[in-house]
Formats: structure tokens, C-alpha cells, sequence
């Protein structure tokens, strides 16, 4: 497994694989991997010669006052998990060759996609996200990228960028991983006190007790969302950022859900800002 800081160093080395036929699979983190980060890097070893992944914790994506300094790092412990994943290149580059100086060019999807949910908590971290990805896509180049859904807007932020800026590759979406208890994995799991890791199944739970209510054959969002605000409520330890019910395809509000509905939702449980998702009726 070979590590690769220089852009100029990784470029080459993708493009060779290119030229020499290799189908690059990528997969871009911000490290502190977890089995949600491992069952994206072995679909990618599924699916390419090259498979890359990216380690990188990106500045632009960090509001201010958020965990960019406190996000949890440990190469090493990557670098094993990525070497047992059978992943051929790290690419580990700084922030300043990433954004050296007078570096000035940002990608924006504009609209709703990106100014509701996260977006209205997090104004400038989409512009981040499609910033990065648009250059590490650049960089490795690679045939299929691959994405988790539990960061589901993110992956319809990338989606709609990649087919408006024409980039190619596939980009492929693979489910949540969860703990065996149902929390979502994320590398910020790691921030919950014993009691906060107990209050965050209420995130969990809540999708269960929305999508137990539409197979029962509750339609009406309005009903659905006021059970679901009850139990993020319940435990009074939990501060709601977003609970809604939107279209899986454009992130629309719906009043009344169908297949295509998914529930999204953002809580803070103490200082550790939580997302989860998942279907109603799929
Ligand atoms: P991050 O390092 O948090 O930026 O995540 C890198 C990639 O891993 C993104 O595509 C995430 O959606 C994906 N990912 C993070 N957590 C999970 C999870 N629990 N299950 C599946 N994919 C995940």
C-alpha cells in the first residue's frame, strides 16, 4: 500500500493506472475510520484494480465555532484498517497544498438541495463538501467513487454537481452502517459521554417509530413528524435541530409520504451534533 501526500505525485500515478487500463475506485473520508468507512473501501475493492482512499479533514466544510481542531485523527490506525480493506493508495494531503496561498476557487450547488436541512444549519459547509470533492475527483480521476447514505443530502449534492459540471464516474451510494444497538456509525461517536451514547438511540428509534407509523398506514407527515419530535423529546436531553420528511430524489418537504420518503434528521446530544436517515415505507 503506497501513502501519497504530493497532488502532483498522486495525479500521475492515477493517470498511469488509466493508461494502462486499471478501473480506479475511490473512496474520500475524513478519516477515523469505522466499518461505515470499511464497507465503502470493499465494494471499492469490488469494483476497481486501483482502489484510493482519500484522508483528508476538510477545513472548508467547518463552520466556525465547529469541531474542525477537536475532529478525531489517528493515521495509524487507518492506515492498518485500510491496509486490511486492501486499499493500493492513501492520499494524505495537507491543507495547504490542498488550499495553498491565494488559493480562491469554490464550487457551489445553488438552491434548495443545499440551503435546506443541513444547509440552514450549516450555511457554508456544502460549499466545502462540493469544493473538495470536485478537486479530489479531479486529482484521482477515478471510474467510480463511492459514497455512504448516511450522509444522504451530501450524496445528492454530489450527484447533482458531478452530472451539472459533467464530471465522470459513477457515483455509487451504499447503506448505513450501524451499531448493533442501531446508532448510525460516525466518526464523531466518539464525543458522546456514556449517557449521551444512550440518548442518541433516540435517533434510531425515532426513524423506527416514523416508519412502523406509515406501515401502519399513517400517511400524513404532520402526524408522523409530531410522534417523532415527542420521542427525540422524550428523554429532555436532546436539542433538535431538523426532523422532516422530504422526497428521497429532489429533498422536498412532502405532507403526505409515499415510497419515496425518506426521514432526515439532525439532533445535538450535548455538544455533538448527530444526522440519521432512512425510508419510511422501503
Ligand atoms: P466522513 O469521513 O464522515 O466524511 O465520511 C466519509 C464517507 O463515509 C462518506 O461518504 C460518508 O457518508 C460515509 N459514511 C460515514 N459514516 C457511515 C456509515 N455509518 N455508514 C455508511 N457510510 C458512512
Amino acid at each position: 500500500m503506497e501513502i501519497i501526500s504530493n497532488i502532483k505525485e498522486i495525479q500521475t500515478r492515477c493517470l498511469n493506472a488509466r493508461a494502462v487500463g486499471q478501473i480506479i475506485a475511490f473512496v474520500p473520508t475524513m478519516g477515523f475510520l469505522h466499518e461505515g468507512h470499511l464497507s465503502l473501501l470493499r465494494e471499492g475493492r469490488k469494483r476497481g484494480d486501483l482502489l484510493v482512499l482519500s484522508i483528508f479533514v476538510n477545513p472548508t466544510q467547518f463552520g466556525q465555532g465547529e469541531d474542525l481542531d477537536a475532529y478525531p485523527r489517528d493515521f495509524e490506525r487507518d492506515e492498518r484498517l485500510a491496509r486490511e480493506c486492501g486499499v493500493d493508495l492513501i492520499f494524505y494531503p495537507d491543507a495547504e497544498s490542498i488550499y495553498p496561498p491565494g488559493y480562491a476557487t469554490y464550487v457551489s450547488v445553488e438552491g434548495p438541495l443545499t440551503t435546506s436541512l443541513e444547509g440552514a444549519c450549516r450555511p457554508t459547509h456544502f460549499r466545502g463538501v462540493t469544493t473538495v470533492v470536485t478537486k479530489l475527483l479531479t486529482i484521482v480521476m477515478p471510474h467510480v467513487a463511492l459514497f455512504g447514505r448516511k450522509d444522504f443530502q451530501q450524496l445528492a449534492v454530489i450527484r447533482r454537481m458531478t452530472k451539472d459540471l459533467n464530471l465522470p464516474g459513477e457515483i455509487v451510494g451504499l447503506p448505513i452502517v450501524r451499531e448493533d444497538d442501531g446508532l448510525a456509525m460516525s466518526s464523531r461517536n466518539v464525543y458522546l459521554s456514556d449517557d449521551g451514547r444512550n440518548d442518541s438511540l433516540a435517533l434510531v428509534e425515532t426513524l423506527r417509530q416514523a416508519a412502523e407509523m406509515a406501515q401502519d398506514g399513517e400517511l400524513a407527515s404532520e402526524k408522523i413528524l409530531s410522534s417523532a419530535r415527542q420521542r427525540l423529546n422524550a428523554g429532555g436531553t436532546l436539542s433538535i435541530d431538523y426532523v422532516k420528511l422530504c422526497n428521497a430524489h429532489t429533498l422536498e418537504e412532502v405532507a403526505t409520504i409515499d415510497h419515496n420518503t425518506v426521514m432526515l434528521l439532525a439532533v445535538k446530544v450535548g455538544k455533538t451534533r448527530l444526522i440519521d436517515n432512512g425510508p419510511l415505507l422501503g
